[in-house]
């Protein structure tokens, strides 16, 4: 096992990790940017190296200060969170060069799944349903409208690169494609460097549904359910739960095992999330991502399992302690994003926390980095905790999240709170009856 993990993040899943390793009596190390001076991830971490300034480029993305900050602190691994270093290969690699293990997949896996054509084309390759589209790249418009004209409108442009939901427009009509192809390889140039798209059928009323997967990189490999993300703005998850309100244990366990039964012939290691579209009672593979995702803990309260845990396990040579019989679900759990936001504009709202008060009580867990009295700086995203409800059946986590909601107190800043509290009083809501379209509709309608 490791002397000492290198946390390479900040926020609430820098704490996440580290009570990981506290519980198994691994040392941590905290960076942090100077903006981060004051944040609880330094000051709950056994050690802290200030890493740069605050701009992300200069701090939690710096490859050569990141490294420098194990070599002074003799850090034996590294786990990268999630966002910032956590899908790029280059840093695996580089870390592995220097004996330093990086708590994830191997680089050549991140490599692949990062670039969403190769992605889609191995799953295919593995056995897993994908969304129907052109055959890899297209180069010119012509290529791409056979390939809509062969589908039928309407068609998504998707960048290889893509990530976050840039890169993506869809094309309603033929009249549209030109437009949409352009402009998707425009933002994918210049968010990613890589103008490389490809053309996807576009589905009209799907649930996002994802499925967390984990392997140890001998071979062993199993799944732990799914999360359905289907409540999202602009391609964002907002609210995430599971087990997911479209499927049954029959649907559950197959499409469950198609996917284990890929991460076994990928001979696939650590925390996976392999994510698809859900329509008509098919599914349709979107990605991969090769990292622990933000909604985690979803899948830890009806499973019980310590995903991070297994993650550091696993990553220090260990065979996954767990085989599929092992995995048992139980009841269901509603994760809430509280971004320091306005709820309905979503502007960005940093600022200092004058008074915070979490809810607590049976079945409610808070991940959060904040405190009374911290400010929160501008220069990075604003998810300032997640709220995440279990109970016996969704309809005691509906009730409970509705009563966890009423207790959290958050003064000083604009949060996505009262969002959640109205969605929760609609119907869609409590029969478990949307799609990923769902709520840009309603917000649109109820302004
Ligand atoms: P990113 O990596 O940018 O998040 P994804 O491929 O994961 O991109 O897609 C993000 C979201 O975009 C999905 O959850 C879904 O809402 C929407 N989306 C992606 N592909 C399609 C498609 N073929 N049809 C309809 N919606 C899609």
């Amino acid at each position: 096992m490791f002397d000492k993990v290198l946390i390479a993040n900040r926020g609430e899943i820098a704490l996440r990790i580290q009570r990981a390793c506290k519980e198994l009596g691994i040392a941590t190390v905290a960076v942090h940017s100077t903006a981060d001076a004051d944040a609880m991830h330094v000051r709950l971490a056994d050690e802290s190296v200030c890493i740069g300034p605050p701009s992300a480029a200069e701090s939690y993305l710096n490859i050569p200060r990141l490294l420098a900050a194990c070599e002074i602190t003799g850090a034996d691994a590294v786990h990268p969170g999630y966002g910032f270093l956590s899908e790029n290969a280059r840093f695996a690699e580089i870390l592995e060069e220097h004996q330093i293990t990086f708590i994830g997949p191997t680089s050549e896996h991140i490599r692949i799944m990062g670039d969403k054509i190769e992605a889609k084309e191995t799953a295919k390759r593995l056995g897993i349903p994908v969304v129907p589209g052109s055959d890899g790249a297209v180069n010119t418009e012509a290529e791409a409208m056979k390939v809509a004209k062969s589908m039928g409108f309407p068609v998504l442009i998707k960048a290889s690169a893509g990530g976050g939901g840039r890169g993506m427009k869809v094309a309603h009509t033929a009249a549209d494609l030109g437009l949409a192809l352009s402009t998707a390889r425009a933002e994918a140039k210049a968010a990613f460097g890589n103008d490389a798209v490809y053309v996807e059928k576009y589905l009209g009323k799907p649930r996002h549904i994802e499925v967390q997967v984990f392997g140890d990189g001998q071979g062993n490999a199993i799944h732990l359910g799914e999360r359905d993300c289907s409540l999202q703005r602009r391609h964002q998850k907002v609210l995430e739960e599971a087990p997911s309100p479209a499927l049954n244990a029959a649907a559950r366990a197959k499409i469950g095992e198609t996917v284990a039964d890929a991460m076994r012939k990928l001979k696939y290691r650590g925390a996976g999330t392999v994510e698809f579209l859900y329509e008509d009672g098919e599914f349709y593979f979107i990605e991969m991502n090769t990292r622990l995702q933000v909604e985690h803990p979803v899948t830890e309260a009806i499973t019980g399992i310590d995903l991070v845990l297994e993650q550091i396990r696993v990553a220090s040579g260990a065979k996954l302690s767990l085989t599929q019989q092992d995995v048992t679900f139980s009841g269901h759990a509603i994760e809430c994003r509280i971004n320091a936001e306005n709820p309905r504009t979503f502007r960005p709202s940093p600022g200092q926390i004058t008074y915070w008060h979490p809810p607590g009580g049976l079945g409610v867990r808070v991940d959060s980095g904040v405190y009374q009295g911290y400010r929160i700086p501008p220069y990075y995203d604003s998810l300032i905790g997640k709220l995440i409800v279990h109970g016996k059946t969704r309809n005691e986590c509906l009730m409970r999240l509705k009563r966890a909601l009423s207790e959290f107190v958050i003064d000083g800043i604009e949060t996505t709170i009262p969002l959640f509290n109205d969605l929760i009083q609609q119907p869609d809501i409590a029969n478990g009856m949307y799609d990923i379209h769902w709520l840009e509709k309603y917000l649109a309608q109820t302004p």
